[in-house]
């Protein structure tokens, strides 16, 4: 726990904060999206935000594959997971996000920013100077794999740990590559990730798993090569390959717009039901019911506009 705590150090964070607000120029603005949950929980649970130059903004993306599962996927999972000897595997939270008509796995039994063609209708510009990466997936896959994305895109990307100092430290490090025109990938977490990442993890899931010529999000829309598929050679294990899944489309919930937030256009708070019809313990739509979410974040931590009432404040639940 002592070395844990080194990264949540008050002096600490205080020290790091001078030193970005000295890098920064007060004349621009820096956009900065994390994209994993992970580091949205820490800089709300930690206040990260307060400690940053106002021109500094962090943008809060989509979260873990749970938050952007197409609904008819779920729809079509649930189905399955109700017919009779069926087990079904999935990832933990997903068993709880609401597919239509607010059913779930759960209770049936039991992803590219920058190409994203966004929800219908909507503006999809969002600006974005630079990128927090994972590094848990970091750790897996090596930071090897973010360069292509950084070049093309002539974005900076920072692989950073998710204690507060970790994403701190991230943040100078972005704010010092814009300033200097630079556009690549910097691992901020080098106790644990390099940049060729588990070679033997990596060979594993290269046995059982190939990539999908392109795949439907939440939100998102349909992006090539962006998600995985069991290999045919493991296809006594594939639920796709062995029962009949129905996809059939379906609407989400008017008020909510977790398909703005997870791309970084809009804040938990924009959202009409945020913190009173929709919570954790009611949740309307995936960033409030994936504890990663950023909806579930922005209630657990408080980081609400004045003029809402939580639920949990109504009748005294704990968050
Ligand atoms: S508060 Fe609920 S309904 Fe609103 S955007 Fe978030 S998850 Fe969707």
């Amino acid at each position: 726990m002592r070395y844990i705590h080194g990264f949540r150090d008050g002096g600490a964070a205080a020290a790091l904060s001078q030193l970005i607000e000295a890098e920064v120029d007060a004349t621009r603005e820096y956009h900065l999206m994390e994209f994993c949950g992970g580091h949205t929980h820490a800089i709300f649970r930690y206040g990260v935000e307060d400690l940053l130059p106002k021109n500094v903004r962090l943008v809060h993306g989509p979260g873990c594959p749970v938050c952007v599962l197409a609904m008819p996927r779920l729809d079509a999972a649930i189905e399955l997971a109700s017919k009779p000897n069926v087990t079904l595997v999935s990832y933990g939270d997903m068993v709880r996000v609401p597919a239509s008509r607010r059913r779930s796995l759960l209770k049936a039994r039991a992803q590219s920013i920058l190409d994203a063609p966004g929800a219908a209708g909507e503006d999809n510009q969002v600006r974005i100077d630079g990128f927090i990466g994972p590094s848990h997936v970091s750790a897996v896959i090596g930071s090897a794999p973010y360069e292509a994305f950084s070049e093309v895109y002539q974005k900076p990307v920072v692989i950073a740990g998710f204690e507060p100092l970790d994403v701190m430290q991230a943040v100078y490090m972005l704010v010092k590559q814009i300033n200097d025109g630079r556009a690549c990938v910097e691992n901020q977490f080098t106790r644990g990730v390099t940049r060729d990442g588990n070679l033997k993890a990596q060979a594993i899931v290269a046995e059982v798993l190939e990539l999908r010529p392109s795949f439907e999000w939440r939100g998102l829309g349909e992006l090539a090569q962006s998600a995985m598929r069991i290999k045919s050679s493991y296809a006594q294990y594939d639920a796709e390959k062995r029962f009949v899944m129905q996809e059939r489309p379906v609407r989400e919930n008017a008020a909510c717009q977790c398909p703005s937030i997870i791309r970084g256009m809009k804040k938990p708070t924009d959202c009409t039901i945020f913190g009173t019809v929709c919570t954790p313990r009611s949740p309307i739509g995936s960033c409030m019911v994936s504890a990663e979410g950023v909806c579930a974040a922005y209630y657990k931590y408080r980081r609400i506009r004045s003029n809402v009432v939580l639920a949990a404040d109504v009748i005294g639940m704990p968050a």
